[in-house]
């Protein structure tokens, strides 16, 4: 057995022996012989065949990216400033290995040369998916194309990267210190902290912030419409033209847009919207943005009717004739108050975590028919819980579940992989998979069980989803099996899936339980949950279709290398005008911290969260469909879903696994009706 815990590949990692000092000797030793590999891959003599490739090549890489993995793992929920140093000192010779193997021309003509007929279907899948990577990465690129392109990727990033330090430092600079008398209505705790932060400055008053912990309180509760217009126009103006020149986002936009429709061009592609879709399950711009259209036109007016609501309401109960953008917040915080009075305080109390776990197990096994036991790992911490799924006694996949926040641990929830299902090439033994769950709930007090929040209860499903996308799956190649290989716009399937269930009563009267009477959730209670879910989502679907819709036509029909200054934000009032309900202010320039398609990876891509969700609620009806006679889903349909869905993961395309399950395309009407936009059929 090798003395060092990131090297021994037997069975399960070594997560309690891991030390910081082992990761940089073993990124070395695996790092090398990756490249080993691929030298030995790419010389003329080795054979273009599949599994020759897979036995040498994949073989190494997997052993890297496992090893890699679990140090980056421990980084997110174990951190140490050791740990951190380690890792952040192997980071760039792993990043780029993988960008060197993702460009290799060498490599690439070995793929190009095997031939498909000789492979399974699923090979074949991942072989598809390999050569187009290759493509998409530039290595048909000659000569000076070449070398354009290369260049084109390292100014992108630098821009990016540039744009969120701009949006962020913009966002840090700003502070407006608040005399008492003007913070009424804003919770204690957030009046409390912006006291903390005037004084660590020596200053006087209640120092406030464009950080969401503060800004979100202070639209939503502030009396002062003032105060609220103060913190407002600063929100929606940072990095742009009217703060500081330094931190202006509006050249980098331009550079952006430009530099991404360069590299579309050089690639074959008219725009970079069509570059982007390549690897989606969208077709085309074109049918993204008649999807958000038709969408419009059907949640418009929802969404006229909500702001019809906070108009009436405003003027009725607050004396507010004609409310400004930094109203709307306020005045929607107390609408809600006003019609759908709980507190998620209340309904804490009655979902503790074992009760709401042993809920979600047991949907998850008599839906997909297995079971869930628990099982011993190596783990990082006492608090981590390790489970084996197992279907007619057989082994299907494990998972570690990390439930709880605490110190050094990462904010959020995720869904990660350990290993992939993988028939492996080297010794014929068939792999099961692995998964990460991470969650940060609150930890219990006084000796009693943690309490979920109904946020929270929804998340563990969500991320369930993920999990159970990686670990049901039964297809045999690594590249393509679970969520591996899944188009990016389809990815979310699965995991708002399972938030359905969070919302169903027959299901979630199972998960709860008074932490103190041990009472089941009050029926009363649910009903208001349902309906403050629904609160404004007229308004809130146009809000997603107008920034999908910005995004999408930013990267077809704008030309950005011929474009004026100023072109951004008229095409921007163009979308407001086909798609908004509620009037923005002249002065806005949301795009200029538009982080997600500046700086992040949903550049024409936006749309992908409303295009899932319309998945999620049209595969979610078909239970909804067969659901029987106790209230309970259907076993039949749920082993629909899972052979159709779940199982095949990437070995297809998420359209046909979508109509296999289903037997036609996706449609919008489910969406619409979980959210409260279909009119009743009885008027
Ligand atoms: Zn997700």
């Amino acid at each position: 057995m090798p003395t060092n815990p990131l090297l021994d590949f037997t069975d399960l990692p070594l997560f309690d022996r891991i030390r910081p000092e082992h990761v940089a000797p073993a990124v070395d030793a695996l790092l090398a012989e990756a490249e080993t590999a691929l030298q030995t891959v790419t010389t003329p003599a080795f054979p273009a065949e599949w599994l020759s490739i897979a036995k040498a090549l994949d073989v190494a890489t997997e052993r890297f990216s496992r090893a890699w993995g679990a140090v980056g793992h421990l980084n997110a929920v174990a951190d140490t400033p050791e740990l951190r140093a380690a890792y952040n000192e192997a980071m760039p010779r792993v990043t780029a290995f993988w960008t060197r193997l993702g460009s290799d021309e060498r490599l690439y003509a070995k793929y190009k040369a095997i031939d498909p007929a000789g492979l399974n279907p699923e090979q074949r899948q991942a072989h598809k998916n390999a050569v187009r990577n290759f493509v998409l990465g530039g290595a048909e690129l000659q000569g000076a194309a070449k070398e354009r392109f290369a260049a084109i990727q390292e100014r992108q990033a630098e821009l990016s990267q540039k744009f969120s330090e701009n949006a962020l430092d913009a966002t840090d600079a700003f502070a407006y210190y608040a005399a008492i008398g003007e913070l009424e209505g804003v919770p204690e705790d957030v009046v409390s902290t912006a006291r903390a932060a005037a004084e660590a400055e020596g200053k006087d008053g209640y120092k406030l912030t464009l950080k969401m912990p503060c800004y979100l309180p202070v639209m939503q509760f502030a009396k002062s419409s003032e105060l609220r217009q103060t913190l407002y126009r600063a929100y929606v103006t940072r990095a742009s033209e009217f703060g500081d020149p330094k931190l202006d986002n509006t050249a980098l936009i331009r550079e952006i847009l430009a530099l991404r429709q360069e590299e579309a061009q050089l690639l074959g592609y008219r725009s970079f919207g069509e570059l982007s879709v390549v690897p989606k399950m969208a077709e085309s711009p074109d049918q993204v943005i008649k999807f958000l259209r038709d969408l419009a036109v059907k949640a418009r007016p929802y969404g006229e009717r909500d702001l019809a609501d906070l108009r009436v309401f405003a003027a009725e109960q607050l004396g507010m004739t004609d409310p400004q953008p930094w109203d709307w917040s306020y005045v929607g915080e107390k609408l809600k108050e006003a019609r759908y009075a709980f507190s998620e305080q209340e309904v804490k109390q009655y979902f503790t975590a074992p009760k709401v776990m042993a809920g979600l197990f047991k949907i998850v096994e008599t839906l997909f028919e297995v079971n869930i036991r628990r099982d011993d790992a190596p783990v990082w911490h006492p608090a981590v819980e390790f489970y084996r799924i197992e279907r007619a006694g057989q082994k299907v996949g494990q998972f570690y579940l990390d439930p709880s926040a605490r110190a050094g641990k990462r904010g959020g929830a995720w869904m990660d992989d350990v290993r992939a299902r993988w028939l492996r090439p080297d010794t014929g033994v068939l792999q099961t998979p692995i998964a990460q769950l991470v969650c940060n709930f609150a930890e219990g007090v006084d000796g009693k069980p943690p309490l979920l929040t109904h946020d929270d209860v929804t998340t563990l499903f969500h991320e369930f989803g993920h999990g159970l996308h990686h670990m049901l799956t039964q297809i045999n190649e690594r590249d393509v099996s679970g969520i591996s290989g899944v188009e990016w716009d389809a990815v979310e399937l699965p995991s708002q899936f399972m938030e359905n269930f969070c919302w169903e009563w027959d299901v979630l009267k199972h998960m709860t339980a008074h932490v103190d009477t041990g009472e089941p959730l009050p029926r009363a209670l649910f009903d208001k949950m349902t309906a403050a879910k629904n609160f404004q989502s007229g308004l809130q679907t146009l809000r997603q279709i107008e920034f999908s819709l910005f995004d999408m036509l930013l990267h077809t029909g704008y030309d950005a290398s011929a474009a004026a200054p100023g072109d951004v934000m008229a095409l921007l009032g163009q979308v407001r005008a086909e798609v908004a309900v509620m009037p923005s202010p002249e002065f806005s320039r949301t795009p200029n911290t538009f982080s997600h398609i500046f700086s992040g990876g949903y550049a024409a891509g936006y749309y992908s969260y409303k295009w899932a969700e319309v998945l999620s609620a049209d595969a979610y009806a078909a239970f909804e469909e067969t659901v029987g006679s106790n209230g309970e889903p259907s076993i039949e349909t749920g082993r629909r879903y899972r052979q159709a869905i779940l199982e095949a993961g990437g070995s297809r395309s998420a359209m046909e696994s979508f109509k296999a399950f289903r037997g036609r395309e996706p449609q919008l009407d489910a969406l619409l009706r979980h959210q409260g936009m279909a009119e009743a059929h009885a008027a």
